[in-house]
């Protein structure tokens, strides 16, 4: 059975859920959107993807039509129109249609759709066994550029990237920034620990503030480990004791070889496999109910 789809104010079903070619989200990427999970009848940190939904759209001065709470119950509504209690979320917000040239004033209503699905979850294997990356050529974009804060529909910086990462034989890149720091991965954030100590790059580095992220900082100060926002280099990454990636996809997922260089023991690390513990254990209760009772 087909999927039941969001757009525009109407709940309709896959076949009939297109955009035009005119629309200025596929001509020129001129949009936004957030990727959220949903586990055991719950939305996880359905506020501050909205929140963040907003903070993008304001800075592209998209005037989106519906407030923050009907953002919210839209998603909510498209997860029990079909039926999910799981499952992964896109929200996208589009200039809408315009014409052929790039002004954004042309379009008069800007496009909102929201998909539900099943998500295919990555292999049990990545977690037990942690992953091997790559650092590739792609810098990230500069924050004075498009603002890797904002979550666009121009992705083709983390494509690049990605395509580097394959032809290296691996499926995640990390990103320096144009200065040569640790910037993120093409669509997961990082992190090592050093001593027991969580170090990730601070947000003005040039990365997307990922809430899976800001989540895991949470999780690791309730334990009572330190946590730094802190520039870094590959340096660092490679003698690290642990490293690993957070992503609403990827949740919590240990790295154990960077550039070919083994880091730690070449294992998933302690506080890295107590972090995807107690992530677990939070996507039981955070987030609003998509069923009631
Ligand atoms: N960085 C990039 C570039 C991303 O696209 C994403 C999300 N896919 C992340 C980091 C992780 O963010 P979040 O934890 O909010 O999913």
């Amino acid at each position: 059975m087909g999927l039941t789809i969001y757009v525009n104010g109407e709940y309709v079903p896959e076949e009939k859920a297109v955009v035009s070619v005119f629309d200025h989200g596929l001509l020129y990427g001129d949009g936004i959107f957030e990727g959220i999970r949903a586990y055991h009848n719950r939305v996880f940190k359905l506020k501050e993807h909205i929140d963040r939904l907003y903070d993008s759209a304001n800075v592209l001065m998209l005037d989106i039509p519906l407030t923050r709470a009907e953002m919210a119950e839209v998603v909510l509504e498209t997860m029990r129109r079909n039926g999910l209690r799981e499952g992964y979320i896109r929200l996208i917000v589009t200039r809408g249609v315009g014409d052929l040239g790039l002004d954004p004033k042309k379009c008069k209503r800007v496009g909102v759709i929201c998909i539900g699905a099943s998500i295919q979850l990555y292999p049990e294997e990545f977690y037990e066994r942690g992953l091997e990356i790559v650092t590739v050529p792609t810098r990230r974009n500069l924050n004075e550029a498009v603002n890797p804060r904002i979550k666009s529909l121009n992705y083709l910086n983390n494509i690049l990237a990605k395509m580097e990462a394959s032809l290296a034989g691996t499926i995640e890149a990390v990103m320096l920034n144009a200065e040569g720091y640790v910037a993120e991965a093409t669509g997961d954030n990082i992190f090592i620990v050093n001593n027991g100590t969580l170090i990730t790059p601070p947000s003005h580095v040039g990365i997307l503030e990922g809430i899976t992220r800001n989540a895991v900082m949470d999780l690791a100060r309730d334990r009572g480990l330190p946590v730094a926002e802190k520039l870094f280099t590959r340096f660092e990454l490679y003698t690290a004791d642990e490293c690993f990636l957070t992503g609403t996809a990827a949740e919590v997922i240990p790295v154990i070889k960077i550039d070919g260089r083994v880091i730690g023991s070449g294992r998933p690390g302690e506080v890295t496999k107590t972090l995807i513990h107690d992530f677990r254990a939070l996507t039981k209760t955070d987030g609003p109910e998509i069923f009631q009772g």
